[in-house]
C-alpha cells in the first residue's frame, strides 16, 4: 500500500526522504509550467511531491485535477488539505476523492485566514484547528494515508510561547499523524531547536525541515515576513552584495539553501522538503550542487 511504502521510506535510516512541493496552477501556462517541472524534477530519485491546498477564497477545484496528473507523472502524492470554510462532511468528501485518486497521504492543516481577514474563524460544522482534520482523517479512513501536519521552527505566528505552540503540534501527532514537515526557516538552528521541544514533549515521528531556495531579497522578506521566519544576517549581506542582478540575487539562494541541506543532513535529519515554487531552475541547480 502507497501509505506504507511511503512510511517505511521516511522511517529507514541510512538515505534522507526528499521531497518537492508544488502548488495548484491558476492558468493553463502556469500548468504547462509545472509539469514540466514535474517532469524535469522525476529522474532525479525524489521520494514524493506534496501539492498544496488553496487559501480560503481561491479557487481549490484543481486540486484533484492537477494531483492526479502528479501522481501519473510518477510521484506519490501528499496532498494538502485545510480546514478553511469546510464543514466536516464536505472534508470528509474530500477526503474520500483523495482516495480514489490514488494520494499516498493528506497533510492536514487548518488554513491561514481567507484574504482580508486577520484572525481565523472556523466553518460552524468544521474544524477550529488541524487537530480535528488528523482525526477525522484517521475515521474516515482508518490505515489508508500516511498523515503529516505543520511544525514551526520560529513557532507559529499566533502561538503565544513555545511551549503552547509544542504542546498543540504534540496534540496532532497523538491523535495520529505520522510525521511533520516544517514551515520554512533559513538559519538551520532554528529547526535544530525546535526538534529538541519536540522530543521533550514526547514527538518521535519525523520532522522533515522545509527549505526554500529564496529568489531575492525582496522575495524573501515579503515570504518571511508573512510566516515570521528571521532572515540571518549572512544571507542579507550575500543578496545586498548582488546589487540589482537578480540572477545573481536567485543562484545565492540556491547556494545557501544547498549549504542549509548539507548542514542538516550532516546532523541525520531523516530527509528533506524544498518549496520548489513550482520552478525548476532552481529546484534542478540545488539537487545537482547537492550531488556534486
Ligand atoms: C508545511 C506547511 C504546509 C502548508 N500548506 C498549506 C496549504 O497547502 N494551504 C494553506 O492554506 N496553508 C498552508 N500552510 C499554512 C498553514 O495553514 C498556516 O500556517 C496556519 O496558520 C496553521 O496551520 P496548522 O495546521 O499549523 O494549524 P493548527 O495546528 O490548528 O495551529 C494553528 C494555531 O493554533 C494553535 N492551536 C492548535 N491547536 C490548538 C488548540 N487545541 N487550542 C488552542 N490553540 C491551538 C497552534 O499553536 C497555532 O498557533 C502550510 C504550512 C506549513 C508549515
Amino acid at each position: 500500500m502507497l501509505r506504507d511504502a511511503f512510511l517505511s521510506r521516511l522511517r529507514s535510516p541510512g538515505r534522507p526522504t526528499v521531497s518537492v512541493e508544488f502548488f495548484p496552477p491558476k492558468k493553463p501556462e502556469e500548468a504547462a509550467a509545472m509539469l514540466e517541472t514535474a517532469r524535469a524534477l522525476q529522474p532525479l530519485g525524489i521520494d514524493f511531491a506534496s501539492f498544496t491546498y488553496g487559501a480560503g477564497g481561491s479557487d481549490r477545484s484543481t486540486v484533484l485535477e492537477y494531483g492526479s496528473k502528479l501522481v501519473q507523472a510518477g510521484f506519490p502524492l501528499i496532498a494538502h488539505l485545510t480546514c478553511v470554510g469546510h464543514s466536516r462532511a464536505e472534508l470528509a468528501d474530500i477526503i474520500a476523492k483523495y482516495d480514489d485518486a490514488g494520494f499516498a497521504g493528506i497533510l492536514a492543516l487548518r488554513g491561514d485566514p481567507p484574504k482580508g481577514q486577520t484572525e481565523f474563524t472556523a466553518h460552524p460544522e468544521g474544524f477550529a484547528h488541524a487537530l480535528g482534520l488528523v482525526d477525522l482523517i484517521r475515521r474516515e479512513r482508518p490505515g489508508r494515508f500516511a498523515v503529516g501536519v505543520a511544525g514551526f521552527p520560529e513557532r507559529h505566528p499566533s502561538s503565544p510561547d513555545d511551549l503552547s505552540d509544542i504542546r498543540h503540534l504534540a496534540g496532532k501527532v497523538a491523535a495520529g499523524a505520522d510525521f511533520v514537515t516544517t514551515q520554512l526557516f533559513l538559519d538551520n538552528e532554528d529547526y535544530f531547536r525546535f526538534v529538541a521541544r519536540a522530543r521533550a514533549a514526547g514527538v518521535s515521528v519525523p520532522i522533515l525541515p522545509g527549505i526554500m531556495p529564496v529568489l531575492s531579497l525582496k522575495q524573501a522578506r515579503r515570504f518571511c515576513g508573512f510566516c515570521q521566519a528571521k532572515i540571518p544576517a549572512a544571507l542579507i549581506q550575500e543578496l545586498e552584495a548582488c546589487g540589482e542582478d537578480e540572477e545573481a540575487q536567485r543562484k545565492v539562494g540556491v547556494s545557501w539553501a544547498g549549504r542549509q541541506i548539507r548542514g542538516l543532513l550532516g546532523r541525520g535529519v531523516p530527509g528533506y522538503h524544498v518549496y520548489i515554487l513550482n520552478r525548476s531552475q532552481s529546484a534542478l541547480e540545488l539537487f545537482a550542487q547537492l550531488k556534486s
